[in-house]
């Protein structure tokens, strides 16, 4: 061979072995999510929520004329079927009910305490959260709860106001009727894990109830992977609302991180990647694995511009918890004594809000609480190794002790995007190496069951 034959053959070779590694390299960079997974009874379970329930659930809850906090609660007037306690003994009549329809499938509770005086409380007042259980049917998976809330009280201009109307037909009327259709619907399927579905109070006076409720879970130890509050998920009809999308806020940085954690999330640039965020992320994947006709849009902050509410009360005992709300609110509607001036409405009525988008939200809520209660737990101590340096990225995980993952994926997305971008499928072992810098992207391993459902993915820790 000539001199000239051997280096045209080594150029070949070089640049042949460059292009099949260029290529195995696209080849990953361009594997997309894996075929998502519809499970045939929870698209079922989504069809059968309904617009018309939804209408009959608010109605009815306006019908109490307020709901404040402060309102009446004596046995009289729930009788007459005016006051919170009228709306409270309905929402756990109608609790009660969906479990019957299931042969008691459904436990039903309260959590009840006394409320001290505060800045919105002139005098102590009892507090209480509503809620059913839906218990897991894995021994195992049980332990995990996934959660879905509404507040049920209301108010008017005036929080101290315990006796004028107070109809609260989207902010939260709507969002409680979201926890309910998701019991009606869900309690008619079995699934590994637990499903608490729940309604609470307080929220207009300082979420007092969310707060004593995620307080009675952090002490009962239970093992919250995911709270969905729905507040304000209406679908108002003044123009310029979008109906097609649903805002889903999430905290950045967790409310219950350490200074050592704050400082490791700033050390990884994790600042994007609580579990809270991770949460969103999957109800977004959730919707669009469903084709739900209502898509949610990620909003990178906690809650809207310098408000609150009661996901809040989940994230500060260290829980993912995450916030739906409309795309946009008309404030005329909230807070405001029914009324008209000037040729405007106000008032917080059913005649603004929109059935339609209420049953398509509770749609969004049903799913991700099926997925994540049918989905085995998540890999758990997720590492990524980091050894030596290195432009390859090797990650470490265990298995979820429900011992029911059949596989795993790994998801991956570059730095600055919001949503995973890209998927590899482990099927043996739980380890995986990937030619994709570590110093690039943002990694993460969810678990995948014999049928398909995934668990929420796990970030990893660094690992030398
Ligand atoms: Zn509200």
């Amino acid at each position: 061979m000539s001199a000239y034959r051997r280096i045209l053959s080594v150029l070949v070779c070089t640049f042949l072995g460059w292009a099949v590694a260029l290529a195995a390299h696209k080849a990953i960079l361009a594997a997309q999510t894996a075929p998502a997974y519809v499970d045939p009874e929870i698209q079922a379970a989504l069809h059968e929520i309904s617009p018309g329930e939804a209408q009959s659930d608010i109605e009815k809850l306006v019908s109490f004329e307020t709901r404040a906090t402060i309102s009446a609660q004596d046995a009289d007037s729930i009788r007459a079927g005016r006051g919170i306690g009228a709306a409270r003994e309905w929402i756990r009549g109608e609790l009660e009910r969906y479990s019957r329809e299931c042969t008691g499938c459904l436990e039903v509770r309260t959590d009840d305490f006394t409320q001290p005086a505060s800045e919105r409380v002139p005098a102590p007042v009892r507090i209480t959260n509503v809620y059913a259980v839906l218990k897991g049917t894995n021994a195992e998976d049980a332990k995990r709860m996934v959660l879905v809330t509404g507040h049920y009280d209301s108010r008017n201009s005036d929080a101290l106001d315990g006796k004028g109307f107070a109809p609260g037909a989207n902010d939260d009327a709507s969002g409680t009727t979201v926890s309910l259709e998701c019991a009606r619907v869900l309690s008619k399927l079995k699934f590994p894990a637990t499903i608490v579905f729940l309604t609470v109070a307080g929220e207009e006076q300082g979420l007092y109830g969310s707060k004593h409720f995620a307080e009675l879970a952090k002490s009962q130890g239970w093992d919250l992977e995911a709270v969905l509050n729905n507040d304000i998920v209406g679908g108002d009809k003044s123009p310029g609302q979008d109906a097609k999308v649903i805002r889903v806020f999430s905290e950045s940085i967790p409310d219950s991180a350490s200074e050592a954690e704050i400082r490791m999330i700033r050390t990884l640039g994790g600042e994007s990647d609580s579990p809270s965020r991770e949460l969103a992320r999957y109800i977004s994947q959730t919707a669009h694995i469903y084709g739900l006709a209502v898509s949610p849009v990620l909003e990178f902050r906690r809650d809207r511009y310098l408000r609150g509410g009661d996901h809040t009360s989940f994230n500060q005992q260290g829980y993912a918890a995450v916030r739906l709300t409309e795309f946009r609110e008309n404030f005329n509607r909230q807070h405001q004594n029914v009324r008209t001036e000037n040729g405007i409405e106000y008032g917080d009525l059913p005649k603004f809000v929109d059935f339609d988008y209420v049953a398509n939200v509770a749609r969004i809520n049903a799913a991700t609480l099926a997925a994540l209660a049918s989905a085995p737990g998540p890999p758990e101590n997720v590492h990524l190794e980091t050894k030596g340096l290195d432009n390859d990225s090797t990650l470490r995980w265990s298995a979820p002790a429900d011992g029911r993952a059949a596989s795993y994926e790994v998801l991956w997305r570059a730095t600055a995007a919001p949503d995973w971008e890209h998927s590899e499928q482990v099927n043996t072992g739980t380890t995986a190496t990937l030619p994709v810098s570590k110093d690039n992207v943002i990694f993460a391993v969810q678990a995948v069951d014999e049928a398909g459902h995934r668990s929420l993915p796990i970030v990893p820790s660094p690992q030398r």
